[in-house]
């Protein structure tokens, strides 16, 4: 019995993009509204959603985009800032205001309250993602001897770069590894014949209209890039 990532890529691969990306799209959508709607009183999320000071920059934008939750960002935010007052009431309050004494004394003395404030685990939502971006890339490791699921690849827009090399350190079926190459070296010919022909046209002598490589540049550009908001890793300072 195959798994239910290998249909869902199967009936994703007709859209335009890349495929897991497509996937983890439609999840991290699904997880924000899901944490906003029901677990915004969660004592366990709102704990961990606190520990890592809410979500990384690429998903700390992405859940304003999410219209009509302004009470649960509010009341998810309204702890973390409690959090990172009281750290710092804490450090520049009497006695105990032990960093900013040290801080004083020698330049290099302590960074005791820039690590406080700090996050103390990484971003939920990269966290889902890179979980769900497993189980996807597994999936089509293991399953792109199968013929269907191989067609619909051949026939799609391709993997964005960082999934395509993903699976590929993934798969260790000699025949997969074959196949994994050769569809996605035939989407990438297709793409710089497309490329090709749009820097042509765009020569002023050339007078014939655009086809489908009108929109190949930014097709390209996001085929090696990967889809926004899919690789927002927590890259913050620890
Ligand atoms: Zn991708
Ligand atoms: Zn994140």
């Amino acid at each position: 019995m195959k798994p239910l990532a290998y249909h869902e890529l199967r009936d994703v691969f007709i859209k335009p993009g890349c495929a897991i990306c497509n996937l983890l799209k439609r999840d991290i959508e699904h997880y924000i509204d899901t944490l906003l709607y029901e677990f915004t009183l969660d004592l366990d999320v709102n704990k961990a959603f606190r520990e890592g000071r809410g979500f990384c920059n690429e998903h700390g934008n992405q859940i304003l985009e999410h219209k009509g939750s302004s009470l649960s960002i509010a009341i998810l935010y309204q702890a973390i800032v409690s959090d990172l007052l009281k750290v710092v009431d804490q450090a520049s309050g009497g006695p105990s205001s032990r960093p900013i004494l040290a801080r004083l004394l020698r330049a290099d003395a302590d960074d005791g309250l820039a690590a406080q404030l700090g996050p103390s685990r990484t971003c939920m939502a990269c966290d889902m993602l890179a979980e769900a971006e497993g189980r996807y890339v597994q999936a089509l490791s293991e399953h792109i001897g199968d013929e269907p699921l191989r067609e619909k690849y051949e026939q799609s827009e391709g993997l964005c770069l960082s999934h395509f090399r993903k699976v590929l350190r993934q798969t260790r079926n000699p025949a997969h590894y074959q196949i994994m190459i050769s569809t996605q070296q035939a989407i990438w010919v297709r793409l710089k014949a497309e490329l090709d022909e749009f820097i042509a046209k765009n020569d002023y002598q050339r007078t014939d209209p655009m086809g489908v490589e009108g929109d190949s540049w930014s097709r390209a550009a996001r085929r090696i890039a990967g889809e926004k908001g899919i690789f927002g890793l927590d890259r913050r300072e620890g």
